[in-house]
């Protein structure tokens, strides 16, 4: 096992970091004080060879998956909203690679991100007020109209990266709400669709350069085949949930686990920037007792975030290794890296601002903009509470598959795990 990055991946990260520090940084307070949509960072990223789809297909090229969680770490350590603002419309994107047919993949993806110069947005609608963690419960109906063979959408959706600004809207809508998560389906609504408009736009406590909005649909037709993965799978799907099947649970958790590594990376961005920052406020500061970087109570705090981060980042590493790999996250350890990653950044931004003192108090420092930037990664794709909840639902489904099997094995022929026959010089396999 190797825990160096390659000289490819290193050279990635610092392509990133360089970004960050030359393109991000200066842009942030900015964008953060207007709460405006930072277009010249995206058309930057752009440039700069960071967005867009070609840029998608590099980062699916590394066999260790580390692009996707480097990038993000990078770029969040620049400002958390501008990183967000570039990159979410990779969710959107994920949703149709997840969803949609070939065609529709090759038709919507490139839409989410433009060609050439021409930039475009992104959004993937799911939440609902009253919607959020509990999804089955979307309010948002998809109608169909056999006359005219269109979809006709209804709801309104609410805390919506780009909301109002994305040109390809993912919208995920109940077609028959007695079936739960299971009767609904994801569509695309491109934007300028009659009936699609922007509701309220939040005014955010942090990450304030990504603009999020409400998303309202009154009597929206899309064409039939804007329904992603196609009527038939739908229909297919349907009859399954009314008949009482159901694909492995399991199976669908694991794939959730895959995304969650990048959330937890962007996280990190925030927790790495704002202890390096305190390490060089407090570095040449003194009280009466002394230099502070020499005093122990300073040092402890210092040395348990340093551990805490990379803690973290090695959950992170390895559910993004794991996903990359196609090495089933059966224990939950997708939720694990995000839950980590969020939890040790909003601690870490908090214990840093008592290292500082009454300065962390001021909005001067830049700890007062981490420390509301860090909340949201323990909300959004997942709260924290609910990433325990999969957690030990994922463990506990684990414990018991490990049970089954241990049980299996001990019915085979002795000696041997696998029931082959013990040669002299082979040890039994483990179990
Ligand atoms: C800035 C921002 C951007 C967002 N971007 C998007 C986006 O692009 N697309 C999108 O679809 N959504 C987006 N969201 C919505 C986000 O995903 C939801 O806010 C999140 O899923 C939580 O849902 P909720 O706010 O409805 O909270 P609720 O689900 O109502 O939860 C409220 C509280 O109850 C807790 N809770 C809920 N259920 C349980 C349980 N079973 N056990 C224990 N505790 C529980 C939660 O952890 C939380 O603390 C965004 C939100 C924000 C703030």
């Amino acid at each position: 096992m190797d825990f160096r990055l390659t000289d490819e991946q290193l050279e990635f990260q610092q392509q990133c970091r360089s970004f960050a520090a030359e393109v991000i940084r200066p842009l942030a307070d900015k964008y953060d004080r207007e709460q405006s949509v930072p277009w010249e960072a995206i058309e930057a990223a752009r440039r700069w060879g960071l967005h867009g789809v070609d840029h998608l297909m590099r980062m699916g090229s590394d066999p260790d998956g580390m692009f996707g969680v480097i990038y993000a770490e990078e770029l969040h350590w620049g400002c958390a909203g501008i990183a967000l603002a570039i990159t979410a419309s990779n969710l959107a994107a994920a949703g149709i690679a997840a969803s949609g047919t070939p065609e529709q993949v090759m038709r919507w993806v490139p839409e989410c991100f433009g060609e050439g110069d021409e930039i475009k947005l992104a959004a993937y609608a799911v939440t609902e007020a009253g919607a959020g963690s509990d999804v089955k419960s979307l309010r948002t109906t998809a109608r169909l109209d056999p006359d005219a063979d269109e979809w006709v959408l209804n709801g309104t959706k609410v805390f919506i990266s780009n909301g109002g600004i994305a040109d390809v809207n993912v919208v995920v809508a109940t077609v028959d709400p007695d079936l739960g998560h299971r009767g609904q389906a994801s569509f695309i609504v491109p934007k300028g669709t009659p009936g699609l408009s922007r509701g309220k736009k939040e005014d955010k406590i942090g990450i304030r350069a990504s603009q999020t909005t409400e998303i309202v649909l009154e009597d929206v037709r899309i064409p039939m085949e804007y329904l992603l993965g196609g009527k038939e799978k739908l229909d297919r799907k349907l009859e399954r949930a009314r008949s009482g099947n159901r694909s492995g649970p399991s199976n669908a958790l694991a794939t959730f686990e895959i995304t969650r590594p990048m959330v937890g990376a962007s996280a990190l961005g925030i927790g790495r920037a704002a202890y390096e920052y305190t390490l060089e406020y407090l570095e040449g500061k003194a009280d009466e007792s002394g230099p502070l970087l020499e005093q122990q109570h300073v040092q402890q705090t210092l040395a348990d975030v340093a551990t805490e981060i990379e803690a973290a980042r090695l959950l992170v590493w390895r559910a993004a290794w794991m996903g990359r790999n196609g090495v089933p996250m059966t224990g939950g350890q997708g939720s694990m890296s995000k839950l980590k990653a969020g939890d040790v950044t909003m601690w870490a931004t908090t214990v840093l601002m008592d290292l500082v003192g009454e300065y962390a108090q001021s909005t001067e420092c830049p700890l007062e903009k981490y420390f509301r930037d860090a909340k949201i990664y323990q909300l959004f794709e997942g709260t924290a509470q609910v990433q325990r909840l999969v957690i030990s639902r994922m463990q506990r489904q684990d414990h018991q598959e490990r049970l089954v099997t241990a049980a299996e094995v001990l019915q085979q022929a002795p000696g041997t795990a696998t029931g082959e026959p013990l040669d002299d010089d082979k040890e039994p396999a483990a179990v």
